[in-house]
């Protein structure tokens, strides 16, 4: 007998209908033999309602607050699922994180896992019921209810199933797997029947809101075999699973994109240790991630140019910062553009096979789209492009690389 941890998400249990849908496909795995976990995230919108009323009260609500208010979405899906599997006359029980000690740290809003009991959950299982676990949520060490951040159901699921060492982990949403690129961009998108950690966390990493990251670092490092599939309609969905497991020689597993990417120049510093420093700590000192970095090499030997990007959010406080910074180095000019996108091929298969960036470029450059910045890591390459050109773009390297075809 195998035990399976199911997590849906807020559209699956957007309804009672939807609840009663829910119900059945978890009596189905509970009939079928399985012992059956099911986290469950807020009704859809429920969490943004919850924050609505939040914030008509207070303009910076305390965290701990947030948390006992937010918490509350998960505890009504726990209980009206319990109802619908009781209904069909199948035993179950709902718990709340707290009730079988989700343990975090203190962080509110963004509490990272830190422990979770297992054994409640696992004399219920013993004595054939469902268990049903609010997601997003649990308790630090001082009984305060803490939350895991938006999205955060994902990651309790993963915990729940590393905790009690699960067959499997499987992640019901609302598109059936995880695909090559948005089929909202590429019409000719795939559905990975496999796709690796690593490449997931690169997808996740670059924008693909498929699974929350966490979930999937959560994932990689307790090594939880992880699926993703739709609530809604019947399928395989995608095995996320790792690299040595991989049998057949996966080249590109899709493209990903950031859309809200901004970039700054700063142009004609001095060219001397200590620069760059200077130029990216008052940045990061404010708390700005700053993602692809590129400094060019002194066309004059004493001054050089310095690139970089941020998140779009981040704009207009990164030039301030670096229109002082320019002062303060007597720089020659500071350029801004936010109307860039950062688009990345992913794939394992990159370490293994040359050629594969300069087929990228070629499929750029024959749609005339102009390359502003690259950068490469073992198992990606990115590139920073106007925004205008993101659909272009993202088509051009998709049919590049005949993603389209069954691998
Ligand atoms: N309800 C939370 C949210 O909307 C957690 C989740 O859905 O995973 O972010
Ligand atoms: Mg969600």
């Amino acid at each position: 007998m195998s035990l399976i941890v199911q997590k849906y998400g807020g559209t699956s249990v957007g309804s009672t209908e939807r609840i009663q849908a829910v119900a059945a496909k978890v009596k189905q795995s509970r009939d079928a033999g399985h012992k059956v976990v099911v986290v469950v995230s807020a009704m859809s919108g429920e969490t943004d309602r919850l924050l609505g009323l939040a914030h008509a009260l207070q303009a910076q609500p305390s965290p701990r607050e947030l948390d006992v208010l937010l918490s509350t979405g998960e505890q009504v899906t726990i209980a009206l699922l319990a109802m619908a599997l009781e209904a069909l006359g199948c035993p179950a029980r709902s718990y709340t994180g707290a009730q079988v000690q989700v343990r975090t740290d203190s962080a509110h809003n963004k509490a990272r896992i830190t422990n979770i009991d297992g054994a409640r959950v696992q004399s219920d299982l013993d004595a054939g019921r469902v268990v049903i676990v609010a997601g997003f949520q649990g308790i630090d060490e001082h009984g305060n209810i803490t939350t895991l951040g938006r999205g955060g159901s994902d990651t309790s699921a993963v915990a729940m199933a590393a905790a009690l060492k699960a067959d499997e982990c499987q992640i019901y949403t609302d598109v059936d797997g995880v695909y090559t690129t948005d089929p909202r961009i590429e019409p000719k998108a795939r559905r990975l029947p496999r796709i690796t950690f690593e490449e997931m966390l690169e997808m996740a990493s670059l924008g693909s809101k498929v699974l929350q990251i966490r979930a999937v670092e959560f994932a990689g490092k307790y090594r939880v075999p992880l699926r993703v599939l739709s609530s809604f309609q019947a399928g395989e969905g995608t095995l996320i699973t790792f690299e040595e497991d991989h049998v057949e020689e996966a080249k590109i597993a899709g493209i990903a994109f950031a859309k809200d990417e901004a970039k700054l120049t700063i142009l004609g510093v001095p060219d001397q240790p200590g620069v760059a420093h200077k130029i990216l700590g008052p940045i990061s000192d404010a708390n700005i991630e700053v993602d692809m970095i590129i400094q060019n090499i002194a066309a004059d030997a004493q001054t050089t140019d310095f690139t970089f990007t941020v998140h779009r959010n981040d704009y207009a406080k990164a030039l301030g910062i670096l229109q002082d910074t320019a002062r303060a180095l007597s720089a020659r000019e500071v350029h801004g553009d936010e109307r860039i996108v950062k688009v990345s091929l992913v794939g394992v298969g990159m370490r293994s096979h040359a050629g594969i960036a300069s087929r990228m470029f070629e499929a750029l450059a024959r749609e005339g789209i102009n390359i502003r910045m690259i950068s490469t890591s073992e198992i990606k390459i990115s590139v920073v492009i106007d925004e205008k050109y993101l659909e272009l773009g993202v088509r051009a390297l998709h049919d590049a690389f005949d993603l389209a075809k069954e691998a």
